[in-house]
């Protein structure tokens, strides 16, 4: 018999650039690597947060949108961190001419994706998957969930509410 581990989730709302700013450093120290997905549409503050969370990790210099590149890769903290966007994949098996499963098979690496869909079926499956909302009224949400890492929703509520 196989089990499905129940999928654990939070939600953290934004209502400005300091809430994302928390967000992404609590994010950055509960998260230690994987892959994780940044779903959520066009503004909806995927890269503001990615910027964010460079930056709680050590990171100094500027923080460009890959829009054309794909992929950035830092290193941070002597860790190797790849942020892509692939809004603009034309097919998901680019990923593999890029090496993706390289990236993807570093244990110690983070990896956050904007765009996942666009690398279905190609990419890996995500550890934990961000999802970005804006309402009508410019309300801003965003939901952290995971099955394969149920105790770091827990800690994260701890550290988010507390
Ligand atoms: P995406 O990468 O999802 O397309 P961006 O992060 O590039 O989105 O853009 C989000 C925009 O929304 C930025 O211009 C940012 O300044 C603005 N913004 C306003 N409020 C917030 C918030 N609470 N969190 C993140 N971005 C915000
Ligand atoms: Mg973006």
């Amino acid at each position: 018999m196989t089990m499905t581990a129940a999928t654990e989730c939070m939600t953290m709302i934004l209502p400005d650039e300091q809430a994302t700013q928390k967000a992404a450093r609590l994010l950055a120290q509960h998260i230690p690597g994987g892959i994780v997905y940044l779903n959520g549409d066009l503004g909806a503050g995927k890269t503001t947060l990615t910027r964010y969370w460079l930056q709680a990790l050590g990171h100094q210099g500027t923080v460009k949108s890959p829009t054309y590149t794909l992929v950035e890769p830092y290193t941070v903290q002597g860790k190797p961190v790849y942020h892509f966007d692939l809004y603009r994949l034309n097919d998901p098996y680019e990923l593999e001419l890029m090496g993706i499963r390289d990236y993807t098979l570093d244990a110690t690496a983070l990896l956050l994706i904007e765009w996942p869909e666009k690398g279905q079926p190609v990419l890996a499956a995500a550890d934990i998957e961000l999802t970005f909302k804006v309402d009508a009224a410019q309300q801003r949400e965003l939901q952290v969930s995971t099955s394969m890492h149920p105790e770091m929703i827990q800690a994260l509520k701890v550290a988010w509410h507390g």
